[in-house]
């Protein structure tokens, strides 16, 4: 008999806290987004899509087609490289510069690598495509228009290395 009533008793206890936790969560601010009316506020390191963006600067990219983010690359994603060529000669900047978003992996090592800060991975998440040919991407060509914190992000990036160039040699 008094373990019928405990059990009873338990079952209250048990029954108000599941209702605590609802109630909590009712006063609660929603955490859900009306996407895609509402975006996410992502954080700076956040990988999207690559993106070789234009430094308003130089009214340029900063890519010298060096090379090294298609050497780091684990799976060819960097598939192609042409550098500016005048003269006759090769000139330390890219003409071309073909991303396969299709195979990328999202690891990072390509911008990591870039002495320059050329490239860096964007806030575009929503790539999917019907025609895989259409994830095949000239950076160059786009001539991407990077924006808002992202932007400073970058830019800090560069700056932060011409700062330290500046202490070295005086
Ligand atoms: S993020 Fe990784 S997989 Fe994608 S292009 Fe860069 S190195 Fe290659
Ligand atoms: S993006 Fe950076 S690492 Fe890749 S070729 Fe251009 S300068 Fe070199």
């Amino acid at each position: 008999m008094i373990r019928y009533f405990l059990n009873i008793i338990k079952g209250i206890i048990s029954l108000c806290e599941g209702l605590g936790v609802t109630l909590k969560h009712v006063f609660r601010k929603p955490i859900t987004l009306q996407y895609p009316e509402q975006k996410p506020d992502l954080a700076l390191r956040f990988r999207g899509r690559l993106v070789m963006p234009l430094d308003s600067e130089k009214n340029d990219n900063r890519c010298t087609a060096c090379m090294m983010c298609a050497k780091v690359c684990p799976n060819a994603s960097i598939m192609e490289i042409e550098k500016v060529v005048e003269d006759g000669k090769p000139k330390p900047k890219a003409k071309k510069y073909i991303y396969n978003l299709g195979t990328c992996i999202f690891c990072n090592l390509c911008v990591e690598v870039c002495p320059f800060a050329a490239i860096v991975m964007s806030d575009d998440f929503a790539t999917a495509d019907y025609n895989k040919d259409n994830l095949i991407i000239d950076l160059v060509a786009e001539k991407y228009q990077i924006s808002g914190k992202k932007a400073n992000w970058w830019k800090s990036k560069f700056k932060e290395e011409i700062t330290k160039e500046q202490k070295v040699n005086g």
